[in-house]
């Protein structure tokens, strides 16, 4: 397939965003009568789901402490359930296990996720909160857990054959998706794109729209953007990056002869643990946390096992980004981490208890893009180009396309108003939340 040397919509990155905002794109144009999907291209560097996007442990929940996230969630888990099947979606649902610390964000959070009409319960106090996963799970020690919060609605899905059912709806509406095409920077007029230019040579276009995960510091360069912005803070400014790396720690874990199911055998929601007790390790007893950690789990993606992660690590503002993902010994976990995950689920489960050395282990992990206030940013950041920088909040983020569409051909969503660059500067900017990750 040849690339055109024009072409009204470009879309940069084949993972979730670049290619929900296609698909949708491509609704809507039909929809309004403005055009259809062959207007629209997208440019991979590399292969469909190369990024964040194929490579994500697929949990789908709705614990977000930050208000403006639920809507977008809601839209998303409300795509997941229109195709189960095709984007290979567990709708299991996600519990939330905290202590006391963050027992008022709990409230908090379920509370919105009512007002939304997204099905959920909240459970206060240890005895409670252990009656109530006992249930679940017969094995669970609470000791600590002092709120739990259960979303009926999300799960996980299978991130592969997510974005490639996201890739066959977006062709199937006639989008052409390029791979292999790496955007190399932009032809810009005072500060308009004119142009992308590309591996194959330039493409002119009326607007880019991108959803560049990782290298999402990569594009803001490339469109001349400042690398820093001014956050306001009390009436003061400071000036942070626009992007800061962190290492995500994920890996598969699996026994000989003991499983994660529920009390009936059956596959059980996506936990998700936060504990400030010291957390031991199980194969030696060492203190591997004396604070505050978490872990987040699931079935594994074998369809055995337990496949999750932990709080990630830091990284500054410079790293390597190539190659990406798993060949890169660079972004995998190593042994440590092993060490804290199993250990957290000993922690929780009575049958994983003395087991520290008998996992069968498949590390992974990867590199995400954080933005100053570690959400969001879904904007034009030049008057013809859209920039989706999800802080890496967002495989399950699969309906923030439609919200984009809207947004472009709409004139308009009041829903990704709170994701708008100009927060920074107005102070505007999201909540942190108590846990202990960048991303709650
Ligand atoms: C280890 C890990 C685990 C995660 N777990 C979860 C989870 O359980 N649940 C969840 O919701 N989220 C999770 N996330 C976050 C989630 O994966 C990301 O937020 C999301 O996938 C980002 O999607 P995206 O489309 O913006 O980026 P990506 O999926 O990274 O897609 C960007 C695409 O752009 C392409 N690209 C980049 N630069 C160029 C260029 N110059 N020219 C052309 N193409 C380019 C890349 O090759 C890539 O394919 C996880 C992330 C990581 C790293």
């Amino acid at each position: 397939m040849e690339l055109p040397r024009s072409g009204p919509y470009v879309v940069v990155g084949a993972g979730v965003h670049g290619l929900s905002s296609a698909y949708h794109l491509a609704l809507e144009l039909e929809q309004r009568g403005a055009g259809s999907g062959a207007d629209v291209i997208v440019l991979e560097k590399s292969r469909i789901g190369a990024g964040a996007s194929g490579i994500a442990c697929g949990v789908v929940r709705n614990f977000y402490f930050s208000p403006g996230i639920a809507e977008v969630i809601r839209a998303s888990v409300e795509l997941f359930e229109t195709d189960p099947e095709g984007f290979g979606y567990h709708p299991v649902g996600y519990i939330a296990a905290v202590p006391e610390l963050q027992a008022e964000e709990c409230v908090a959070i379920q509370r919105r996720q009512a007002e939304i009409g997204y099905r959920s319960d909240v459970l206060l106090g240890e005895r409670r909160c252990q009656e109530y996963m006992d249930a679940i799970f017969p094995d669970w020690d609470g000791r600590g857990i002092e709120a739990v919060l259960h979303e009926h609605q999300g799960g996980w899905a299978v991130t592969r054959q997510t974005v490639e059912n996201l890739a066959r709806l977006a062709r199937e509406r006639g989008v052409r998706i390029y791979e292999g095409v790496e955007v190399t920077g932009f032809d810009l007029h005072e500060g308009v794109v004119q142009a992308v230019e590309t591996s194959a040579g330039s493409v002119r276009t009326d607007l880019v729209v991108a959803g560049p995960g990782p290298w999402g510091g990569h594009l803001w360069r490339m469109l001349d953007l400042p690398p820093e912005v001014r956050v306001r803070n009390n009436g003061d400014f400071e000036t942070k990056p626009i992007v800061t790396y962190w290492k995500l720690q994920e890996g598969d874990y699996w026994l000989d002869d003991v499983e994660l199911t529920d009390a009936h055998g059956n596959e059980p929601p996506v936990i998700h643990l936060d504990h400030v007790e010291p957390l031991v390790s199980d194969r030696d007893g060492r203190e591997l946390y004396s604070g505050h950690w978490g872990i987040y789990y699931k079935t594994g993606r074998r369809g055995f096992g337990v496949q999750g992660g932990g709080v990630p690590i830091p990284l500054g503002t410079d790293v390597e980004l190539e190659p990406y993902g798993p060949e890169n010994p660079e972004h995998v976990v190593g042994d440590e981490f092993s060490d804290v995950f199993t250990s957290g689920l000993a922690r929780a489960h009575e049958r994983f208890r003395g087991k520290g050395r008998e996992w069968h282990v498949d590390p992974h992990g990867g590199i995400g893009a954080f933005t100053p206030d570690n959400y969001p940013i879904v904007d034009l950041v030049r008057p013809n180009a859209y920039l989706i920088m999800d802080s890496n909040h967002g495989f399950k983020m699969i309906g923030m396309g439609k919200l984009v569409a809207n947004d472009i051909l709409g004139g308009g969503e009041p829903r990704l108003e709170p994701f708008r660059l100009s927060r920074y500067e107005a102070g505007v900017t999201h909540a942190a939340s108590r846990s202990p990750y960048p991303w709650n």
